[in-house]
């Protein structure tokens, strides 16, 4: 039985691979999706609890796709965390006011990444019941 499903919108099948193996750790069901149109399809098709975003993505980037998840009334309240190695000059500031709620820096770190990620997993919310 899956706790909930989390989509991973991710062009780095390593870094996929990496928070895959974490994630099913505690039980998550997980999506992938490779670019930033994929990424917009498999939110409206898997409807998941959560979403993490990589920002540098083909097709279009992390910024475009938080702003269009936002904008769409089926998705608008699905937490988006930015998981991206674009540390520079006000990327988190751009990350959250395209509509994401948290980021996470790369490389992702195996023993904080789940607790960061856990913050805003459905677990952490009663009311929620998902699959
Ligand atoms: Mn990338």
């Amino acid at each position: 039985m899956s706790k909930g499903t989390v989509l991973y919108i991710e062009d780095n099948e390593q870094n996929y691979y990496l928070v895959s193996v974490l994630l099913k750790t505690q039980d998550y069901r997980i999506v992938w999706a490779q670019d930033g149109r994929e990424g917009i399809e498999k939110a409206l098709e898997s409807n998941p609890d959560l979403i993490l975003l990589d920002i540098q993505l083909p097709v279009m980037d992390g910024y475009e796709v938080a702003r269009q998840l936002r904008s769409n009334p089926e998705l608008n309240k699905v937490p988006i965390i930015a998981v991206t190695s674009y540390a520079m000059s006000g990327d988190r500031e751009k990350a959250l006011s395209a509509g994401c709620n948290g980021y996470i820096e790369k490389p992702i770190d195996p023993d904080t990444f789940l607790a960061q990620v856990n913050k805003y997993l459905p677990h952490t919310n009663p009311s929620r019941n998902k699959e």
